[in-house]
Parts: structure tokens; sequence; C-alpha cells
């Protein structure tokens, strides 16, 4: 799950990383009230989307910048005027971009330079990694291809937690002189603590920064955390933003369904997450593409079948429909009654190719042919996939 700027750095605040002082608003009308509680003077307007790229996105309605620095409030409160509700691209967003429904003003600083600091999961080592670099402000991606060299990583034993000569090691390789290096040391403290207790899978501070008075602070915060943790953390969940997920996802997240949309249109229902996996390969194998992953479950209700399915045929991008199911624990034929009562509620129009196989399958095939649906069978998955391509193409 991932949340916005604003609700990361009153994380960070809580656990005593600095941020420059802010507040966010909603609606044209809140910003009188979010200002005041800033000081006069230099102030920046950052639009808050779920999606990093933000300062070197445009609208679409041509205004550039979804992150702009203002010499003064007023000039703040025009700025956030022309971001809200309006539509931001940015490297992150794709195309389509997202509509910005809050704005956050922050009191500006004089950057002194520029850093790049993060805490993630390194799956190869299962260890937490802290990623920084002297290159702030730009994306890491392009740093890591470039200058390798500017990357100073630190793998830490989650037993141990971070040590001090670790946190050393990271502000002696960034450069910073003492009086930066002991801010900085406090601040890689601080974060590495909210990172390990609110179960984060990525804090990224981009950029972090030093001022002109030696001060050293996150100017940007993003946050993501692993969603089997959130049972543990409600006031986490709480800062869930729906508005910033596909409706299709939050419609599947309520019937346990793991459904990931995907931009092919080739829908995918499928039961195991492997299973899946292997279905969306050996779709683009065939020269298709798949227009979700959708795993629904070792033992999935008709009633769960039947919301998959509306969930698939309300993407607008789907030409054809391949259910790949193998039957261990699943009954085939629950999959069958299943597919027969969603194409009788919403019509049937897409190609769909079906691909029963184990526990009940002879029940389940005899289910769909009986029905009178025009459903194409498939013999094996490598038959269903070529099947549904040529259906589509
Ligand atoms: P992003 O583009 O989505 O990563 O948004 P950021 O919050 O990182 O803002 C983009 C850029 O705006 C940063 O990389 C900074 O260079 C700049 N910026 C952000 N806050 C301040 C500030 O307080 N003062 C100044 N001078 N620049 C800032
Ligand atoms: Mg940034």
């Amino acid at each position: 799950m991932n949340i916005h700027e604003y609700q990361a750095k009153a994380l960070c605040e809580k656990f005593g990383v600095p941020v420059p002082k802010g507040a966010a608003a909603t609606s044209v009308a809140d910003f009188p009230t979010a200002l005041a509680q800033l000081p006069e003077g230099p102030t920046m307007v950052k639009s808050q989307i779920h999606a990093g790229g933000r300062g070197k996105g445009t609208f679409t309605n041509g205004f550039k910048g979804g992150v702009k620095f203002c010499k003064t409030k007023a000039e703040a409160r025009e700025m956030a005027s022309a971001m809200l509700g309006n539509t931001l691209v940015t490297v992150q967003t794709g195309p389509a971009g997202r509509k910005v429904q809050t704005v956050y003003f922050t009191v500006a600083n004089d950057i002194k330079k520029e850093y790049y600091l993060a805490i993630l999961l390194d799956r190869r080592t299962s260890r937490p990694v802290i990623i920084a670099s002297t290159e702030g402000g730009v994306e890491i991606e392009k740093v890591a291809k470039e200058t390798p060299e500017k990357i100073f990583k630190v793998f830490i034993d989650p037993a141990y937690g971070l040590a001090d000569y670790q946190v050393r090691e990271l502000v002696f390789g960034l450069g910073f002189n003492p009086a930066e290096a002991k801010n900085a040391s406090k601040l890689i403290r601080s974060l590495y603590a909210m990172y390990w207790a609110t179960d984060a899978a990525m804090v990224e501070i981009n950029p972090l920064v030093t001022t002109p008075t030696g001060e050293v602070l996150a100017l940007d915060a993003k946050v993501s955390f692993d969603d089997n943790s959130l049972f543990r953390h409600p006031e986490i969940l709480s800062l869930r933003d729906l508005n910033e997920e596909d409706p299709k996802e939050i419609e599947a997240s309520k019937h346990e369904l793991n459904y990931i949309a995907l931009d092919g249109s080739i829908a995918c229902l499928v039961n195991g997450a492997g299973l899946a996996m292997a279905t969306m390969d050996i779709v683009k194998h065939f020269g298709g593409n798949p227009a979700n992953f959708l795993d629904v479950g070792g033992g999935a209700s008709k009633e769960q079948v039947v919301a998959a399915f509306k969930i698939i045929l309300g993407d607008k991008n789907v030409k054809g429909i391949l259910v790949n199911i193998f039957g261990g624990i699943m009954d085939c034929d629950v999959i069958a009654n299943g597919i027969v009562e969603a194409a009788k509620e919403v019509g049937l129009s897409l190609p769909l190719v079906v691909r029963l196989e184990g526990n009940n399958s002879v029940a389940g095939k005899a289910t769909l042919s009986k029905s009178g649906l025009a459903i194409t069978t498939g013999d094996s998955m490598a038959d269903a996939a070529q099947k549904i391509v040529k259906l589509v193409a």
C-alpha cells in the first residue's frame, strides 16, 4: 500500500525525521486555513499523487510542474488553484496521468546540496538495505546506470538492526561536514526505526538535503507498506486513499481475489499465483498480451468466480477471456458453474476459452457444454493459449 507525501512526512515527524513544516488541503476553500499554519515567505506547492517525478511532470491542460517554488503564500495559493482538480502526467503515472485531489504546502528551504536515501528489502540477501547517493533530486535508476560508484549500499542484519559503524560508513561516504554528519546520523537512525516499526516495504527520501545552516531535511518522502502486515497497523491502513487505486482492484480485494490490472487485451482467470504467472507467460509466448493477473485462489466459491468475471468484463481493453484451471483443491465444476452464472448475468459477448483439468473436470466440462454458451475448450495450456490469441487477433 502506498501513501501520499504529506502522510509520509507526518510519519517521519513522529519518528524524529526532520521535514519542512507543511499543511495539506483538498479544496480551494481550505487553502487559507492550510496556509495560515505556515510562516509568510517562500512556500512550496506540491501535488499529492501516488507517483514520483511530479516536479518535472506536466498537467494535461499544459500547465508545467506538479511541484512549484513560490516566493510568497499568495503566489502559493494561486499555484495550488492551478493544480487542484487537474490531471498530472509524470514518468511514473503513464500517459493517462493522475488527478490531483490534494495539494500540500510546505515551507521552502534553501538547499545546499541534494542527496538520495532509501531503505528497502533486498530480496537477494533477504535483508533490509540502505541505499544512499550524493546524486539526489534526480532519478536513482539513472545514477545506477551511469555512475554506479556514486551509490552506497549498506545491508542490515535484521536481528541486530542498524549498527553505528554502518551509519558512520554512510555519513562519511556521502561526505557530510561534522555538523551535518551529526544531524544526518540521527536522521538515518530515525528513518530506519520508522521503516522497521511500520513494516514498510520502502521508504525513499529524494531529495534529502543539507541547508546553508547545517540542517539535514527530508524534502520529499515516498513510503509504501507490506500489504501482508497491514492487519497489525490499523493507523496506517486508515491512510489508504482509494482515489489512487484502480476501482477494479478495489472490487477484487473485497472478494479476496488477487487481481492486478495490466494493459493487454486477454483477460486471464486462473487458480493459483504460480499458474497465473505461467498463464501470462504462455499468452505472451503465443503473441498475445494479458489484460490482468487474476488468481481466484485454491478454493474459490461460485460467488467469487462470478465477481471475478464481472471485474474482467468491466475492463474495456479486454477482447477475450482465458480461463485456466488446474483442479487440485479446486473443484472444476464450481468454476464451470461460476462461469455459466456470470455469463448469464452479464451477457457474454467476448470469445472465451476454458481449460479445465484435474478434480471433477469431467463434470465441469459437461456443465459448460450443457450451458449452450459459446465456449471454446482447450485441451492443454498451450492449446488454450493459442486458441484465445487467435480468437482475439
Ligand atoms: P518529485 O518530483 O515528485 O520527486 O517531487 P519532490 O518533492 O522531490 O520535488 C521536486 C524537486 O523540487 C526537488 O527535487 C527539489 O529540487 C525541489 N524542491 C522541493 N522542496 C524544495 C524546497 O523546499 N526548496 C527548494 N529550493 N526546492 C525544493
Ligand atoms: Mg522527489
